[in-house]
């Protein structure tokens, strides 16, 4: 009700307890158990009422519950040291500080996103994109990264997942009160909320407040359009996520790229923070925040500034592009007439050419849409580094992206990848660490492999007795879950007395969890369903399978994938041994991942990005059943779970659903079932816990967050902060020296008229004639060398501005070239006419077909890779 007046009374802490306040207002509790400890132990009822909220708990909580905790010195005592951890966690030097005095690296890193999901006790997310950018905030917070997160608030979060009788999925979208949450307002020096403002077509400006949550040491900045002065239209633009018509949407993107920049210069200028030299959005949806940093540059007022050209130099060159999706419906796109209007003179980048805005987003390249404004293809325009989220993936956007660099061959398009990974202290069940523990293992050291070693050591018997208490633990929280959803779809509580015995804690338990777009394919487990039927049934070997998962509320498909789910699930031949839980969420999918056996993932091959459900589930001792897709085609080795045989080739979607189920059937009756059934003498299946172990040593090092976030800062943000202070000095951060009379920044206007002079002379750039020495009728043996003269035509382009190189390698009979070596060819000699010769040599180190050719890319030292223009000449 907007009418109604809400405020919230905040508890009043004894003094001897405000260290309670300190520990609620960062969020680093979700991760430290001890902290948990103390919370808990303040109402243990009150804990687990609230799902483990320490800002609800302490808001009603009674005083008389507080005073005696505050006379209670062993309460004190615990209190004290968790205060102490925390003070020492947000000071510490990490491994960011230590690494930080050998090389430059960043002062800031802006990380934006449109999600994060951190904790259930902030539920700003809908799937892994949004738990991907938590586990980065966590990760770059341990590691003493200098990141500030960037993204909205929504009143409305995604939404909360019921089912009605007939199993349709219900949305409903209780409002979040800020106050209630773990966020606090940023406040100017007078105490007033700090707002930032976005213009927009037509009415007045858009405001938005800045909410702080605190990761660790990593502020978490949120924009909230729900305030004072706002038109309802505005106050809607951050209600929900994902939700409502495109324009809708590209307000949002708008408020967050523009408006999360704007919000950045606020917080830095009011905490002192320092400005970010990296900015890095995760996904396309962020993508303006390029345009509001062109306009810093090109448009400040107080300052010489910069002429479009340059900034845009100085832009890319500090900023960091992860795409995410492999699928091309997965791309945001807008009507090009409808940014035009939000960036039209006085708009949204005052300044900034609403042509140049529209050129950056154009699909003009072969099959492009015209009518179209496309996220990622800005995205790509505007960074200099861009990255997909696994090898696969890198692999995929690169044929996807293609026709942003058409005189390149696919595999040279400049998109790497870093693959995904998990944050362990979020995802990893206490009780498994501290069974590492036991053996000397220590999750929170410095070096892992000391503590994967100690997982090592762990006794079979110890490591299947916490497995069975996870999966135990698992058993009794779904049973919960589907008593309350029965509830909510209508049933009465004497007709629910099967869900007390529903699942079995000593069966083999398989955990299927996922958002359910059509590729992720919820329902091919039910390809025959009096074979899914046998298996749960099996007189020895059972298996029990644990389904959730969200449909997205305007995805009928999907909301019809998770009815037939559904109605499969309720019938009483086999309901004890298949469950749906609704509402998939954070606090769902940490008992879920903790307590299967195996985690089974079977989307369209090549459709899943990467993927992290299955490494959480790695982690804690789940063995993956997954088709080779995202990173399981990485890291899978042939021991460290099941490959579920894509048929890639097969262009029929039936044919090709009905032969993937059938090997899923087949996999879980021939391999995996009597594999965890072939139990000893002590009831241990030691080969199944051979595999755990192995699954532990070779994926627990790789799967983690740590890992990835290490290689964003030497792959990426490094390189970055390095190009940007060639460039610029300061990383594109207004007020710093450096600018020229001329309005070109140092080294930014030097590259970017080299950019427009190269790309101007490129069409007379030409490799005229390749020769070899020796003999063409004689056939080369292995050892010789294969001396190359290149004759090339520069136009008006000097040899520094080139390199001549000589690509061989294997060819195959089509005349490519697999895996090709690239040697630099040397200038030798330039005639009058202007044509130069470049030599070099090939040694012949193996037998077979054997191919080169030699081509001329642009060479610049500010350049993140020769393939960054996308010119190259080969021979006419
Ligand atoms: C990990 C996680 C996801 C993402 O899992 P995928 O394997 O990428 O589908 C989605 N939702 C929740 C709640 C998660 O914890």
């Amino acid at each position: 009700m907007r009418a109604l007046r809400r405020f919230t009374v905040r508890p009043v802490l004894p003094p001897a307890l405000g260290a309670l306040g300190r520990l609620a207002g960062n969020l680093r509790w979700s991760w430290h158990p001890p902290t948990q400890d103390v919370f808990a132990e303040v109402d243990p009822e009150l804990w687990a009422a609230t799902g483990h909220d320490p800002v609800a708990l302490l808001a009603s909580v009674g005083q008389r519950r507080l005073e005696e905790l505050a006379a209670d010195a062993g309460f004190r005592e615990r209190l004290a040291a968790a205060d102490a951890d925390l003070s020492a966690y947000l000071g510490d030097e990490r491994w960011f500080q230590r690494r930080a005095r050998t090389t430059g690296t960043p002062a800031a890193i802006g990380y934006f996103s449109p999600e994060f999901g951190i904790c259930a006790a902030l539920p700003q997310y809908s799937g892994g994109l949004g738990i991907l950018a938590g586990d980065h905030l966590k990760a770059a917070s341990d590691l003493g990264v200098p990141l500030v997160g960037v993204g909205l608030l929504y009143r409305h979060g995604y939404f909360r997942q019921a089912l009605s009788r007939e199993g349709w999925q219900q949305e409903s979208y209780p409002a979040l009160d800020p106050e209630a949450l773990p966020i606090s307002a940023l406040r100017e020096a007078d105490g007033s909320p700090a707002t930032i403002a976005v213009a927009m077509p037509a009415g007045p400006d858009l405001l938005a407040r800045i909410w702080v949550a605190s990761v660790g040491r990593v502020p978490l900045l949120m924009l909230d359009t729900d305030v004072e002065g706002n038109p309802e239209d505005y106050v809607e633009v951050t209600d929900r996520l994902y939700g409502g018509t495109s324009e809708h949407r590209l307000r949002q993107e708008l408020l967050l790229g523009v408006g999360g920049v704007r919000a950045l210069r606020a917080h830095a200028r009011i905490t002192g923070h320092p400005a970010p030299e990296v900015f890095h959005t995760n996904e396309g949806h962020a993508g303006f925040l390029g345009l509001e940093r062109i306009r810093e540059l090109t448009a400040a007022e107080d300052e010489p500034h910069l002429d479009f050209e340059t900034a845009l130099e100085v832009c890319r060159a500090s900023t960091v592009f992860t795409t995410h999706t492999p699928v091309p419906a997965g791309i945001d796109r807008f009507s090009r007439t409808l940014v035009e209007q939000y960036f039209a003179t006085g708009g949204a980048t005052p300044g900034v050419p609403v042509e140049r805005v529209l050129a950056l987003g154009a699909e003009d390249y072969e099959g492009g849409d015209a009518a179209v404004f496309n996220m990622a293809v800005m995205g790509f325009r505007l960074a200099q580094r861009a990255n997909g989220v696994s090898r696969l993936h890198g692999h995929v956007s690169r044929g996807m992206f293609h026709g942003l660099w058409p005189g390149l061959d696919e595999g040279e398009v400049p998109i790497g990848s870093i693959t995904n990974g998990v944050h362990a202290p979020t995802w990893v069940a206490r009780e498994i660490l501290e069974l590492a523990a036991r053996h000397g293992g220590d999750a929170a050291g410095a070096d892992p492999a000391q503590f994967w070693a100690a997982v090592d050591r762990v006794p079979a018997k110890e490591v299947w007795a916490v497995k069975r208490q996870l999966r135990e633990r698992l058993v009794h929280d779904a049973r919960r879950r589907v008593a309350g959803s029965w509830e909510e779809r209508g049933a009465a509580r004497a007709e629910l007395g099967w869900t007390e015995t529903a699942l079995d804690p000593d069966v083999l338990t398989i955990g299927f969890a996922r958002r359910v777009p059509s590729y992720k394919r919820l329902t091919l487990m039910l390809r025959d369903p009096e074979r899914l039927k046998r298996l749960l049934l099996h007189p020895e070997r059972p298996v029990q399978l644990l389904v959730a998962g969200k449909a997205h509320p305007a995805d009928d498909g999907g909301k019809r994938l998770v009815q037939e789910l559904v109605r499969f699930a309720d019938d009483p031949e086999v309901r004890h041994r298949i469950v749906f839980l609704p509402n998939y969420d954070i606090a769902m999918a940490q008992p879920l991942y903790a307590g299967c056996d195996v985690w089974l993932n079977n989307p369209l091959r090549p459709y899943e990005a990467c993927g992290t459900s299955g490494m959480k589930a790695a982690l804690n001792g789940g063995l993956n059943l997954s088709i080779l897709d995202g990173w399981w085609d990485e890291w899978f080795d042939g021991r460290n779970g099941w490959a579920i045989p894509s048929a890639d080739g097969v262009a029929d979607h039936d044919r090709r659903d009905d032969l993937e189920a059938e090997a899923i059937y087949q996999l879980l009756e021939h391999e995996v079932a009597p594999r965890f059934y072939d139990v000893d003498a002590d009831g241990v299946p030691t080969r199944w816990v051979e595999m755990l172990r192995h699954t532990w040593a070779s994926l627990g090092p790789k799967v983690l967050a740590t890992r990835m976030v290490r290689d964003y800062v030497e792959e990426l943000y490094v390189p970055a902060t390095r190009t940007a202070r060639l460039l610029d000095g300061d990383g594109g951060n207004r007020g710093n020296s450096g600018t020229g009379e001329d309005g070109r920044r140092g080294g930014a206007g030097e590259l970017a008229a080299w950019k427009q002079r190269v790309r101007r002379e490129w069409p007379r750039v030409r490799v005229e004639l390749v020769e070899t020495d020796g003999d063409p009728a004689q056939e080369p043996a292995v050892g010789d060398r294969l001396r190359v003269h290149a004759f090339v035509a520069l136009g008006e382009l000097s040899a520094d501005d080139v390199e001549v190189q000589l690509v061989h390698g294997r060819s195959t009979p089509e005349g490519d070239l697999l895996d090709p070596a690239i040697d630099l060819l040397a200038p030798a000699e330039t005639y009058e006419d202007g044509r130069r010769r470049y030599d070099g040599e090939v040694v012949l180190d193996r037998p077979g077909a054997v191919g080169y050719t030699v081509r001329v890319v642009p060479q610049h030292p500010l350049l993140a890779s020769p393939a960054e223009l996308g010119l190259v000449t080969l021979p006419a």
